[in-house]
């Protein structure tokens, strides 16, 4: 009997190959929850591990889920990174905006912190434009504790770059960031941003939120700050 042609063996690696490429799912099919870069209890005192845990896993770990659950009804979200998604915002349905916000919000969080001592300082060329900007930095951080303080319930305070190079202090509502094309936001490519939400801090201050603004700075990671300041310029 002659030989068929293409021989069984090649088939078989033909439909292993496949059925390979069908499992393996596409980077881009889904949003992730991004792990915490240090243990959950790291951060102590100033953040408690309680409020670290529930944090990451429940309230970002929600959005993530929430966000996922609007691919299929939103098919577009399956071609954005979580950055360009915030450019984009506009687009959405304002389930999105929250959920596609609270994602990257809280992503730049846990990378914009460190424990205590081992978030080294603001660059040479970062501090000369916080000292341009705002005169020194104890100014800047006055007024970034100004704006967090004031945010009316929920939201963020960001340390910003402007389009124009120079640095501003904003602060958004809810789960909305500097990168969002929303009418009347102060854009910029966000270099720190602080979540004022009741549950980022409720456990420990409950309602003094200026204390834990001010315990805070001790966990900024200026490594990931400077890197920041680096990158879009
Ligand atoms: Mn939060």
């Amino acid at each position: 009997m002659p030989p068929r042609f293409p021989p069984r063996p090649l088939l078989a690696c033909l439909a292993a190959l496949l059925l390979l490429l069908a499992s393996a799912a596409p980077a881009w099919a889904e949003f992730s929850l991004p792990p915490l870069p240090y243990a959950v209890d790291a951060l102590e005192p100033v953040i408690d591990a309680t409020t670290m845990t529930l944090h990451h896993d429940r309230h970002h770990g929600a959005y993530v889920a929430n966000l996922n659950a609007q691919i299929q009804a939103n098919p577009a979200l399956a071609r954005l990174s979580l950055d360009a998604l915030q450019g984009q915002i506009s687009r959405f349905p304002e389930v999105v905006r929250n959920n596609g916000g609270g994602h990257w919000n809280h992503s730049q969080f846990w990378a914009a912190m460190a424990p205590a001592g081992q978030g080294g300082a603001p660059s040479e060329p970062l501090l000369e434009s916080i000292t341009a900007g705002f005169g020194s930095l104890e100014a800047m951080q006055s007024q970034f504790n100004q704006a967090a303080a004031a945010r009316f319930g929920s939201g963020w305070a960001w340390l910003i770059q402007k389009p124009d190079g120079s640095l501003a202090i904003t602060s958004t509502a809810n789960q909305d960031n500097p990168l969002m094309d929303l009418p009347g936001n102060a854009r910029g490519i966000p270099l720190l941003g602080l979540d004022v939400w009741e549950h980022a801090y409720y456990l420990r201050y409950q309602n003094r939120r200026p204390d834990y603004i001010a315990a805070w700075w001790s966990l900024v990671n200026w490594n990931e700050v400077n890197r920041r300041y680096a990158a879009p310029s």
